[in-house]
């Protein structure tokens, strides 16, 4: 990662993974670090994402930093386009639930030298790819999967239950209440471990 920033190209970073499995927290650890090094960074996540906070994107482990709620792609053109001095980082959390307009868009921010550094769910609660993601991750320079720890077994969880009683829509916003990290295995038995 640090030789492709040496080369001053943008970049696509990709962090994905099953709910629970540190990706906010890996996105604020990198947007940290670059407001230590001083770039001027612009952080947007979908406003339908208001689980924890309206303005700012918080883990699971209550980690926060501040983000500018958008409702699309458009959105967050604009916010960019009214900076003073253009952005060197642009972060962006729950990527998956934006449309797949996201894709061309962090592309011409990349090819326009900034680093765009994305988080969301590779899969849907179903283990079907989650909206842009898969094109995201096909045409990013980096790519972090992350597992989570399975609630049922220990191990290594790479999926997202969704508990019985829940909407059977792909997009349904909740956490721990709703969803459980699964193993691939447990993730296939319809017991839960409350
Ligand atoms: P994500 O953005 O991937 O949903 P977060 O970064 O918000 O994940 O939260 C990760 C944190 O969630 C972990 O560091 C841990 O404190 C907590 N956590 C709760 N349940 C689990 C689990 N089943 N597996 C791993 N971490 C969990
Ligand atoms: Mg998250
Ligand atoms: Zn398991």
């Amino acid at each position: 990662m640090e030789r492709l920033r040496q080369l001053n190209t943008g970049v696509i970073e990709v962090i994905c993974g099953p709910m629970f499995s540190g990706k906010t927290e890996e996105l604020i650890r990198r947007l940290r670090r670059a407001k230590i090094a001083k770039q001027r960074i612009v952080v947007f996540k979908p406003q339908i994402d208001t689980r924890f906070d309206e303005v700012q994107i918080v883990s699971h482990s209550a980690q926060k930093i501040a983000s500018i709620p958008v409702e699309d792609t458009p959105a967050m053109k604009h916010c960019l386009d009214q900076l003073d001095a253009p952005a060197d980082l642009v972060g962006i959390d729950e990527a998956q639930f934006f449309d797949h307009s996201l894709v061309e868009f962090v592309e011409g921010l990349a090819n326009s030298g900034i680093r765009v550094i994305m988080s969301g769910l590779d899969q849907d609660s179903k283990g079907q790819p989650f909206g842009p993601m898969p094109h995201l991750l096909a045409i990013a320079d980096i790519v972090t999967k992350q597992y989570a720890v399975c609630v049922l077994c220990g191990a290594a969880a790479t999926k997202t239950y969704r508990l019985p009683e829940q909407t059977d829509a792909q997009v349904f916003v909740g956490a721990s209440e709703s969803y459980e990290a699964r193993c691939r295995y447990c993730h296939q038995q319809d017991t839960s471990c409350l």
